[in-house]
């Protein structure tokens, strides 16, 4: 779902069970919530999506034990609710990489209990605000500074390990680098190209790439409302497609429903190239950098 407001419903639900949580704490002790390191000395990471765990892993290397408590591709995030062992996770890390804007708030509740773990939100890194589209890790911005901003709290957690951590952020910057050097050749194409969306996943990729978002507004709306788009609103999405004006549709493949396929099999029959995606990151990705760079050639490919 594009919207953050059906996932805050689940954050409510949260709530409960970190409360349970907080009390299982204090009937066990007060030490159990506290952030400590790995059993091995490394730090302890926990992520709360998968979409960044790589970026955690890439840097933290040998001397970080990074968990995912998403990392099931097949988990939509929107809807994820997690469970008292998760939580508890969460409250033993020394650092807590979240994606924030909305999209995962019962992370951040979760340290709540654990005033140790050091939180890194990658979209407040970015200065992108709760409510703003949440799907970050797809931009270049985020990436960076939510890397940065966990670089520094790697060296905080661990001192004597400090140039090692050094070392590997600046081998993940080189390949964000080369990510943002594709970017750039594909935009020479990509800028002003007007593309719709069946779901807003792809936000700050198609941003990245200088695309024009021509998805009718109230169909935007609607979405964003989790509510079903109005008929009219449906065929002025089918009329923007027949007619040529929308050169390209993106298609959020872990959220479709009957709309969205009305919407695809429109396209189709309009010949409008379509780009398939996914919310959370395919198993056969490497790393989020292989991944974004795979999404870049492949909507730089639908562009005649
Ligand atoms: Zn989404």
């Amino acid at each position: 779902m594009r919207n953050t407001s059906g996932f805050h419903k689940i954050a409510a639900r949260v709530a409960a069970v970190v409360g349970a949580v907080a009390m299982m704490a204090v009937t066990v002790g007060c030490g159990t919530s506290s952030a400590r390191s790995a059993a091995d000395g490394t730090v302890n990471v926990v992520v709360s999506i998968n979409q960044w765990k790589s970026v955690a892993s890439d840097i933290g290397g040998s001397k970080a034990t990074v968990t995912s408590i998403l990392a099931n591709q097949n988990v939509e995030a929107h809807d994820f609710e997690p469970q008292p062992s998760d939580i508890v996770k969460i409250s033993k890390a020394q650092i807590v990489l979240v994606n924030g804007a909305g999209y995962d708030s019962w992370a951040t509740k979760a340290t709540q209990n654990a005033p140790d773990a050091v939180v890194v939100n990658a979209a407040t890194t970015a200065g992108i605000a709760s409510g703003a589209n949440p799907h970050v890790w797809f931009s270049a911005a985020a990436r960076k500074a939510a890397a940065k901003a966990y670089l520094t709290q790697l060296q905080k957690a661990a001192p004597d390990d400090s140039s090692y951590f050094a070392g590997r952020y600046e081998a993940w910057l080189k390949k964000e680098n080369a990510l943002e050097k594709t970017i750039a050749e594909a935009k020479s194409k990509t800028q002003g190209i007007s593309y719709a969306a069946t779901e807003s996943v792809a936000h700050y990729l198609a941003e990245d790439l200088g695309l024009k978002d021509a998805t009718p507004s109230g169909y935007v709306q609607a979405t964003e409302n989790d509510s079903e788009p109005a008929p009219g609103d449906i065929r002025t999405f089918q009329k923007k497609l027949e007619s040529g004006s929308i050169k390209m549709l993106i298609v959020n493949d872990q959220e479709m429903n009957s709309t969205s396929s009305l919407i695809v099999s429109t396209a189709k029959k309009s010949k409008v190239p379509i780009v398939h995606l996914t919310e959370s990151m395919p198993s056969k990705e490497k790393d989020l950098t292989t991944w974004v760079t795979s999404l870049v050639k492949s909507v730089d490919a639908a562009v005649k």
